[in-house]
């Protein structure tokens, strides 16, 4: 991050302005916005998978973020909010989805072991979206500086082929 980069990764906001480029927003449009620039050139592109750019630019940490007034998107990094929608519930879409796209990616298995490494709010997130899909059967570590409080199951936790087996 640059000194003086305003942060705010997760945002949502009202359309105040539009480049001569952007045909399909309106002033007054409430949006979320995908907070990775990507570059629009690199292989990843061409093969559709652009949240892996090779030169993305991330809003709140490259460039200033939601905590800012103002900030200035790409127009398609914006995506209007259905009118039911509140605002800040745009600004929890894409964690979400991230979270939903890993839990998807992590074919858990009923009954089966997993471990979440964090203990940020996104982290607590795919915990209590676990613990749902799982019927409150999941199991929370919460003093990873105790191993002693760990489940057995982390107890070591180098050896991650154990884990989800
Ligand atoms: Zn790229």
């Amino acid at each position: 991050m640059t000194d003086g980069t305003i942060q705010g990764h997760e945002l949502s906001g009202i359309v105040e302005a539009i480049g001569e480029a952007v045909s399909d927003l309106r002033i007054g449009d409430r949006v979320v916005i995908d907070p990775e620039i990507v570059c629009g050139k690199c292989k990843n592109r061409q093969y559709g998978k652009t949240s892996i750019c090779l030169d993305t630019q991330k809003i709140g940490k490259d460039t200033h973020g939601g905590l800012a007034e103002y900030v200035i998107v790409p127009g398609e990094n914006c995506l209007v909010l259905p009118e039911s929608s509140a605002i800040i519930a745009g600004t929890l879409a894409f964690p979400a989805l991230m979270i939903l796209e890993s839990v998807n990616r992590a074919f858990f298995k009923k009954n089966g072991k997993i471990v979440i490494l964090g203990s940020d709010w996104l982290s607590l997130l795919v915990y209590y979206l676990l613990d749902h899909l799982h019927e409150g059967k999941i199991q929370l570590a919460v003093d990873l500086k105790n191993s002693a409080k760990l489940p057995s199951f982390v107890e070591d936790a180098t050896k991650l082929d154990k884990l989800t087996t």
